[in-house]
């Protein structure tokens, strides 16, 4: 633990939002973990950088592009406890559908042949666009991941029990009825 409380970061990856969403679905308990942590490099605060070293980092979505990459390994850096939160975290989840499908063609499919373009397209190239990968990959394929917790999203109520153990120095144990993979 860092200072008086314990910190918490999170990240949103190739995925929908959809896990940070089922988070706020703590509903009131949302008062209790302000209360017991404070946010360092998060969506939820809107902060882009972190403070320093962070007891949990949650990470949603796997990784298609670069800036996925790194992000992902800064948070690997930063945080003692790393979790890869839903489907796309652990598998790649719905995005890596398009593996399947090789990339130069999965581009034109979208930006060349898309049936509401009108006078034909171009594939992105500005070099402020982060670079695809050539498919997607879950998170513990780029770096160590601590735990993983299956759901798309996993419950608000499977997050709670997972956070508040992580949080007060706990190993999560989760009954079997707040596993689910869908
Ligand atoms: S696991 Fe499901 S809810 Fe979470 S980011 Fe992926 S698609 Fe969205």
């Amino acid at each position: 633990m860092t200072g008086t409380k314990p910190t918490l970061a999170t990240a949103a990856l190739t995925g929908c939002f959809g896990c940070h969403m089922s988070l706020l679905d703590i509903d009131e308990r949302i008062l209790e973990l302000v209360d017991l942590v404070d946010f360092d490099k998060s969506p939820f605060d809107d902060k882009k950088s972190f403070d320093g070293p962070v007891d949990v980092g949650f990470i949603e979505g796997g990784c298609s592009n670069e800036a996925n990459v790194r992000e992902l390994r800064e948070f690997r850096q930063h945080c003692r406890i790393l979790i890869s939160v839903g489907a796309c975290a652990i598998n790649g989840g719905v995005p890596a559908m398009r593996n399947t499908i090789g990339l130069r063609e999965c581009l034109e499919a979208v930006y060349l042949h898309g049936p509401s373009l009108e006078g034909g397209g171009m594939i992105p190239n500005d070099e402020d666009l982060p670079l695809l990968l050539d498919r997607v990959y879950p998170s513990h394929e780029i770096v160590k991941i601590d735990y993983f917790l299956p759901g798309c999203p996993p419950s608000a109520d499977a997050i709670w029990a997972t956070l508040t153990a992580l949080l007060t120095g706990q190993p999560p144990a989760l009954p079997y009825a707040l596993l689910k993979y869908e």
